[in-house]
């Protein structure tokens, strides 16, 4: 957080999350009330209070809003958006949607491009649930270990593994053998989104899942909410649990400051 940082996001999800910010057991529908057709730029869309807050980034109702770039192009807008034209000391954040499903095939054209070698430092924003291919987990280990300039820490996921607030199922969601297999190749640590007290009895549930299963990085809480009004409900209650917890509080900058407008 407060890292200068490129964010790719790429189009399509395993999941919906529509139970985020709905009492528990029910779904939201507000996503689905939207009328895609009213919309030429994703900037526009509304933001929602319930649900998953990118769902165009998933929603195949609005994938005409996602530009369908090649390779080459993907490279130059990247790099055309750091502030000197050139890597310093930012990273790559890859989120979606889900963005360990089939682009897993993509990357590494990406990540070759020359535009793309004064990088890092790459951040995976995962729900946690997807297993490297052996070609791309072959690939991330020469990226990161090949290379003298980067090393295990330039890789990064940042995995929000779903509880059953979102909607999702446990078994779909909470998966120990994906997760430490990404914690053998970069850093990992579990990032959960809390609104009560219920939730963090099912974080707790998932730490010890997650441990069993070999998990040792860090944990970190959020707060529901991705617009103001009920983040800010959240954000000191889920504080306070996190430091009753001893784990980490993972505050959503993008909320505060930037009131959670697409493209931030
Ligand atoms: S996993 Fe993330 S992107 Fe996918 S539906 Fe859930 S919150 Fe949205």
């Amino acid at each position: 957080m407060g890292v200068p940082s490129v964010f790719l996001r790429t189009f399509g999800c395993n999941f919906k999350c529509a139970g985020f910010g709905m009492p528990r057991g029910e779904t939201s529908e507000e996503a689905n009330t939207i009328d895609p057709d009213l919309y030429t730029d994703y900037k526009t869309l509304p933001l929602v209070s319930t649900g998953c807050d990118s769902y165009a980034s998933w929603d195949p109702r609005f994938r005409h809003l996602s530009p369908v770039l090649d390779t080459d192009a993907i490279a130059h807008a990247i790099v055309d958006s750091l502030p000197h034209k050139e890597w310093r000391d930012e990273h790559l954040v890859i989120t979606g949607g889900e963005p360990l499903l089939g682009w897993q095939k993509q990357y590494p054209d990406l990540l070759d491009h020359p535009k793309m070698a004064g990088l890092k430092e790459i951040t995976f924003e995962t729900n946690g649930t997807q297993k490297l291919t052996a070609e791309f987990r072959k690939y991330l280990l020469n990226w990161s270990l090949g290379n003298k300039s980067r090393g295990r820490d330039a890789l990064t996921f940042s995995v929000s593994a779903k509880l059953p607030c979102s909607g999702e199922s446990w078994s779909d969601a909470i998966c120990p053998d994906v997760v430490a297999e990404y914690e053998e190749i970069g850093t990992a640590y579990l990032k959960f989104v809390i609104a009560t007290e219920e939730d963090l009895k099912d974080a707790e549930r998932a730490v010890e899942e997650f441990g069993a299963g070999g998990f040792k990085g860090p944990v970190y809480i959020m707060p529901v909410g991705g617009v103001e009004r009920v983040y800010s409900v959240n954000n000191r209650a889920v504080a306070e649990m996190a430091m009753r917890k001893g784990w980490r509080y993972s505050d959503r900058l993008q909320v505060p400051l930037f009131k959670n407008e697409w493209g931030t």
